[in-house]
């Protein structure tokens, strides 16, 4: 047995996890495009249902009313499709529980475990002033906490604004997270923080605490920032008589200046980088790299795969860092497992929005010449070693659907070859070429009568004949082989490159 085997089993008995035991929940706010925190969140609450036979429910946090948008909630379901999680409950939406949480919200009033504030947002303010001027915390003073029955009554039959507050009780809050281990939080810190605006705008923090309780959820995964959230979320399940579920925090995403990752360090969305050519398994394995890894130096994991391989403590306490070239890398790994003809259908649509080829009912045409699939197939797969993500496809490929390319003087020269000889070696590579029957035409013979002719040239200097032909060919400084893409051009548009090329020199 693998030592790395032995080390998970051992965990699982300190788990005592038992199969079909586990429930857990992915509980995305819809306030904005979905990033790579969320997916990273649902994919790692994803593994951990998987590996004990349990289930994921999907729930839509869209309690803050004014920020939560349908697009953005369609974008979370949609960019689960795309990644391949699949979510067993749900999705249930906060915004249509209001009944539920009025019920707890009534019974913590009741029990004085929570109270009306009528505070003014002035008095709050004036309060935090003032302990801020003694050098004390600005925690709610709890003046409203001493309000009778009657004040409270009086007041609301006066239409007073208020919000409601848990009544925080000195003691001091110990949690095992999973992942961090012990936590330990004074709860006299937290202050009686506030956890509805009213009978039905209940808070984040309360709304967690009922729906968790009420969908019996068993193990809470969630990214890093909300720790701070968690003390208050235990001190609420315990004023309700709610069972505590299991915490467990992942790491903080940072970027690569170690500063956590946000727009400024580029693509952070999902959406985003399914338009750039990601494709979604390499950026679900990436993504699964980013905070666990599976205890040796494998970096290859399907969705499959890490749904047998991943075990939670194999997620790391500290940061984990976003290093695009790492998902360039990886991206380029799945590319290139990718079938031909797949890839090419992957890619025509970046063909097409970049204006190289369009799609006239069934045909492909390129500058109104029909184009096979085949021809883009053999062209695509000329890349699909370098290639790291579809949307660089266009400027790799274009030369061979445009009818001129742009050739410049100075990107034909191969070391310190004059004018004089570049167009000598241009014009043996078009003799050579000429002479290859039409039926001939395939790259090895092209490349066998263009390499006879280079051991001639510049003392067998094979780049002296082969650079500038294949900058003629291509107009570019990096591309494919020159014997690959004559063949793929023709033998037509081949030599009449060459010809082009040698008139403008
Ligand atoms: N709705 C919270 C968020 O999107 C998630 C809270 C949680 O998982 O407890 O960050």
């Amino acid at each position: 047995m693998s030592s790395q085997k032995i080390k998970q089993d051992k965990i699982e008995q300190k788990l005592k996890i038992e199969d079909g035991s586990v429930r857990v929940r992915f509980a995305p706010s819809p306030t904005g495009p979905f990033h790579v925190g969320n997916l990273r969140s649902a994919l790692f609450n994803y593994l951990f249902a998987k590996r004990y036979k349990g289930k994921l429910i999907l729930r839509v946090e869209d309690t803050d009313k004014e920020r939560s948008e349908k697009k953005w909630e369609e974008g979370i379901k949609l960019s689960l499709e795309w990644a391949g999680i699949e979510w067993d409950e749900g999705p249930y939406y906060q915004s249509a529980r209001g009944a539920i949480y009025e019920k707890y919200l009534k019974k913590l009033i009741e029990e004085r475990k929570a109270y009306f504030c009528f505070c003014s947002q002035d008095d709050l303010e004036a309060q935090r002033q003032y302990l801020m001027s003694l050098g004390k915390a600005p925690l709610y003073s709890g003046k409203c906490s001493k309000l009778s029955k009657e004040e409270v009554e009086e007041n609301l039959k006066q239409g007073k604004p208020y919000v409601i507050r848990f009544r925080t009780s000195e003691k001091k809050v110990v949690f095992n997270d999973l992942v961090l281990g012990k936590i330990e939080q004074e709860a006299i810190l937290l202050g009686d923080f506030v956890i509805a605006k009213n009978a039905n705008n209940v808070l984040y923090n309360f709304a967690c605490v009922i729906d968790d309780f009420e969908m019996k959820i068993t193990h809470v995964i969630r990214g890093g920032d909300h720790i701070s959230n968690t003390p208050k979320q235990i001190l609420l399940n315990e004023a309700l008589g709610f069972p505590l579920p299991t915490f467990c925090h992942l790491p903080l995403v940072l970027g690569e200046d170690k500063s956590k990752l946000s727009k400024r360090h580029g693509a952070v969305f999902i959406p985003e980088y399914e338009k750039e050519g990601y494709l979604a398994g390499a950026l679900v394995n990436f993504l699964a790299l980013l905070g666990w890894n599976p205890g040796d130096n494998r970096e290859i994991f399907s969705l499959k795969d890490l749904e047998k391989e991943f075990f939670i403590e194999g997620v790391q306490k500290s940061p984990a860092v976003f290093n695009e070239n790492k998902l360039d890398w990886l991206n380029g790994f799945y590319i290139r497992a990718l079938d031909k003809k797949e890839l090419a259908k992957l890619c025509l649509p970046y063909l097409i929005q970049g204006g190289l080829l369009e799609e006239k009912g069934s045909l492909l045409k390129a500058n109104g010449i029909e184009v096979s699939f085949d021809y883009l197939v053999e062209v695509i797969a000329l890349y699909q070693e370098r290639l790291k993500k579809l949307s660089e496809v266009g400027e790799l490929v274009d030369f061979f659907f445009k009818k001129e390319i742009e050739v410049e003087r100075g990107l034909l020269q191969w070391k310190e070859m004059e004018e004089k000889e570049i167009k000598e070696s241009l014009k043996k590579s078009y003799k050579a070429l000429d002479k290859i029957k039409e039926k001939n035409w395939r790259s090895d013979f092209i490349t066998e009568a263009l390499l006879k002719e280079a051991d001639d040239l510049k003392k067998g200097d094979k780049g002296a004949l082969l650079w500038p032909l294949r900058v003629a060919l291509s107009g570019k400084k990096a591309s494919a082989s020159p014997f690959d893409i004559a063949y793929i051009l023709g033998k037509l548009r081949t030599l009449e490159r060459i010809k082009k090329t040698l008139e403008d020199l």
